[in-house]
């Protein structure tokens, strides 16, 4: 996707301060983060959203790079949590599937 910001990102097009890597995700940290652990896991071959994914491999490559970004950061102890926004509802505003894992304070349920 030529003008998709997270594959601009992927291809090293526009910077990202980088946290982690595997052969099919990338980790950076969110450009306005909303807890003092906010990295954003995508895959590096773009999907717009949760609802493009074909098979569990995607999601399950995403949610083991969360896991040691997790525990990279310090937050894994005490719990984090991981938000993935789909759709217009669901209040994604980057058409690139990612997840939000949030660490570093406590996460009121329902989220506000
Ligand atoms: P969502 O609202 O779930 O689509 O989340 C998109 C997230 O991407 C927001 O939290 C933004 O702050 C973040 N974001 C947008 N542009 C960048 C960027 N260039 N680098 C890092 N994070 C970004």
């Amino acid at each position: 996707m030529e003008d998709c910001l997270f594959c601009r990102i992927v291809r090293g097009e526009l910077p990202a301060a980088k946290v982690a890597e595997s052969e099919t995700c990338l980790a950076f940290r969110d450009i306005a983060p909303k807890s003092p652990v906010h990295v954003l896991v995508i895959p590096k071959v773009h999907y717009a959203s949760l609802e493009e994914v074909p098979d569990a491999s995607v999601f399950g490559a995403m949610s083991m790079l969360a896991q040691q970004v997790a525990r990279q950061e310090g937050v894994a102890t005490r719990g984090y949590r991981c938000v993935v926004n789909t759709g217009e509802d669901g209040g994604q505003t980057v058409g690139h599937l990612h997840l939000h894992l949030l660490g570093g304070r406590a996460h009121g349920w329902p989220p506000g």
